[in-house]
């Protein structure tokens, strides 16, 4: 019962969005399905009720009628057959190549707003396997399983038109074979039954099944991108993903095979129920006919009408169950996007001009984590300062970052730009403070031009400047369509394999393109060569200019550029000042990393 309540506003709420969705995206396809309507409905009539009258004028001749007499009605009727047979075939042939043609329309237009709404999701979200299950199964619910929208309206068409079909057919049974109709009923609520528990089967199976795809999915995209070639190769790795694939695909089989068990006997059971329903009927219009009760053009019309009846009957309740599975399956896309946001939005705008930044108290533990990453961190940034953070690998560096650019909210604390905690901030304005180059930056298999930009809109004099300032302009201008090369093989043959130092110069001109007043850079350096590197921190004033700049680094030496350096250890900041000041702390962490690297770059030569 409480199931029964549950699944009414699931379907309804399913039926209005695609009927509001349809109405805004494309009007037309009402249209094509009326278009559908009449020429099914005239093929109905042509089939069932013209050959009547044809067969009962032709038993005339043959019975020794005059033949003028009938000749011109048998022409007629044959005529007419044949003519409304060919127009309705064309219009409902016409108006499938349509419907297909906007099924996959709304297919690609269900992927683009799936796509929208995974980038306007809470960056939290892109961690949390509940969240990541929603959009897969939405993906999978609103395509291939529901159909999409064309899919759940074939239905909605199926049960308008299949009703029109019963009441014609069944004044027809009615007057001409009444005992019909209760054996075709019964058959049909038979099969119902068996399909209830088939579909229940198919839907139980689902929920598994959609969890397995997205890991066989990732499986195969790891295996299947060149970009992993490099690892898999070289640590052999093919191996274990494959045996790893393998394992899954077994499940998925396993799945599968248990699924087709449970069903067979419920398969059987409708073969047997439709062969006795057929047996039944055909001895009872025979019986009729042959006695005389029905002329032979009744007979041939009551055993197509049998047939409608039973189809109309049985298209009407399976597309009824069809329809609820379908609206369940694309339901999953409506959750999806009503999965509830994981930080609250503010509202406030950013103010313009020089911006301070305060950690105050700040504690962190990653969601669903139990262990803090950052306790009590307090920190003040003015405008304009260059700040470098330091400190072992795992301390906590990426992480303050991540706070500070509100891709995670503090678990205690706050963080405050110009005196407001950043919540209050509108999502959109606060991250147009930021600049940042994360140490897993991504490029995309676009040009360089777009990958700098980011934008359709570019300004190439722009792009040059900054591809001087990180030191990609001569190289940049040695690629062979320059700023229009496209980077990577995915889309483009002629595509770009950049060097991981070319990469992430390309990286730090986008960040610099940005103009953003604070700018933050994630180990910038780590795959450039030395005299690259080197090339950076001189011109580090000129890069970054009078912006406020956060940059961590395990170069030391790099910490000389900057006007405050913050040491991370044991989860919090434990040494903070200017690098004089620390490097002459003795038994200071700064002051020890430092002597050991500098004491590498002596030894190396460096
Ligand atoms: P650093 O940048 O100093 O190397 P990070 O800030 O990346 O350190 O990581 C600090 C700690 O947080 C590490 O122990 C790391 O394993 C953990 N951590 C980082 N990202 C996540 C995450 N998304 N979920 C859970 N723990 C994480």
């Amino acid at each position: 019962m409480r199931k029964k309540e549950k699944q009414q506003p699931v379907v309804g709420e399913t039926l209005r969005f695609m009927l509001k969705t349809v109405r805004k995206e494309k009007p037309s396809l009402f249209f094509v399905y009326a278009l559908q309507f009449v020429a099914q409905i005239a093929l109905h009539t042509v089939g069932i009720l013209l050959p009547k009258f044809l067969i009962d004028e032709l038993v005339l001749i043959i019975g020794g009628a005059p033949v003028e007499e009938h000749l011109t009605k048998v022409i007629l009727f044959a005529a007419l057959i044949l003519g409304i047979s060919l127009v309705a075939n064309l219009l409902n042939a016409l108006s499938h190549h349509i419907i297909d043609v906007i099924r996959e329309w709304f297919n690609q237009y269900f992927e683009v707003e799936l796509s929208k709404h995974t980038m306007s999701m809470d960056f939290e979200h892109t961690e949390n396997p509940e969240a990541l299950d929603k959009i897969a199964k939405a993906k999978d619910g609103m395509s291939w399983y529901s159909g999409g929208v064309v899919g759940v309206l074939d239905q909605l068409f199926n049960i308008t038109m299949n009703i029109a079909v019963l009441c014609g057919v069944t004044v027809i049974i009615i007057i001409t074979c009444p005992l019909l109709l209760p054996v075709q009923i019964i058959s049909l609520l038979l099969i119902t039954l068996l399909n209830a528990k088939i579909n229940k089967i198919e839907e139980e199976d689902f929920l598994k099944l959609s969890k397995m795809n997205r890991v066989w999915g990732y499986m195969f995209y790891q295996l299947s991108d060149f970009r992993y070639g490099k690892d898999i190769r070289l640590y052999n790795s093919a191996d274990m993903m494959c045996e790893k694939a393998d394992t899954f695909a077994d499940k998925q089989i396993g799945i599968w095979r248990s699924q087709q068990r449970t069903m067979r006997p419920f398969g059987l059971g409708k073969d047997g129920v439709n062969a006795l329903r057929d047996g039944i009927s055909y001895f009872y219009i025979g019986y009729l006919a042959v006695t005389k009760a029905i002329s032979i053009g009744d007979f041939s019309m009551c055993v197509s009408s049998a047939a409608s009846l039973y189809w109309s009957l049985f298209n009407i309740v399976s597309s009824v169950q069809e329809l609820r599975k379908r609206c369940r399956y694309a339901h999953r896309y409506l959750e999806f996007t009503a999965y509830p946001a994981a930080m609250t939005k503010g509202s406030k705008p950013v103010s313009k001009g020089e911006h301070t930044i305060e950690f105050s108290h700040v504690s962190f533990k990653y969601p669903r984590s139990e262990n803090y990453v950052l306790r009590d961190v307090n920190i003040k940034i003015r405008s304009g300062e260059h700040l470098s953070i330091v400190g072992l690998n795992g301390a906590g560096k990426t992480t303050f970052i991540k706070l500070l650019c509100r891709l995670y909210d503090v678990t205690e604390g706050e963080i405050l730009i110009d005196g407001v905690n950043i919540k209050e901030y509108s999502d959109e304005e606060y991250r147009r403070l930021f600049a940042v180059v994360f140490q897993d930056f991504q490029l995309f298999a676009f040009s360089l031009r777009e990958n700098i930009a980011l934008s359709e809109e570019a300004d190439d004099s722009r792009i040059e400047e900054t591809l001087k300032l990180s030191g990609f302009y001569e190289g940049a201008q040695k690629l062979e369509h320059g700023l229009d090369t496209t980077l990577f093989k995915s889309f483009d043959e002629k595509g770009t394999e950049l060097s991981g130092g070319q990469q992430q110069k390309t990286a730090i001109s986008r960040a610099l393109y940005r103009n953003a007043p604070i700018v933050i850079l994630d180990e910038p350096t780590a795959a450039l060569d030395p005299v690259a590197e080197y090339d950076i921190y001189r011109q580090f004033n000129t890069l970054v200019g009078g912006k406020t700049a956060i940059y961590i680094s395990h170069r030391l030496s790099s910490c000389k550029f900057c006007d405050k350096i913050a040491v991370f250890a044991e989860d919090t900041i434990k040494e903070y000042g200017t690098h004089d000041e620390l490097a002459e702390r003795s038994g200071g962490i700064y002051a020890e990393m430092f002597k050991a690297q500098a004491q590498y770059y002596v030894d190396c030569g460096v």
